[in-house]
């Protein structure tokens, strides 16, 4: 299952479940929407991959118990800024490759 991670991993900026600019990549690696625009070139630090907006999970119990209260959003938070020399040099590598073909 999807975890829902509280806050992007480079700015700390709180990430709630309800979030609609949260972005994750295939890992799940989790982020804000302008530091993937402006910070990440849309590369992944972490696995190189490109991000996808995370859904939000619904708040009610509409299907079966398959909703929020019942699975919550992670809560511990996970904030490991991104090494600017290390991230140029990732994006020097694979920013021009388009996600679905690194
Ligand atoms: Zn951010
Ligand atoms: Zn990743």
């Amino acid at each position: 299952m999807l975890e829902l991670r509280p806050v992007c991993e480079h700015c700390a900026r709180a990430l709630p479940p309800d979030a609609t600019d949260a972005r994750i990549c295939s890992f799940e690696c989790t982020f804000c929407a302008d530091c993937v625009e402006r910070v990440l070139k849309n590369v992944c630090p972490n696995c190189g991959g490109g991000f996808a907006p995370r859904p939000v999970r619904p708040a009610q119990d509409r299907r079966k118990g398959n909703f929020l209260g019942r699975y919550p959003a992670a809560t511990r938070p996970l904030h490991r800024p991104v090494d600017p020399a290390a991230h140029a040099a990732l994006l020097a590598e694979v920013g021009a490759i388009p996600p679905e073909r690194r």
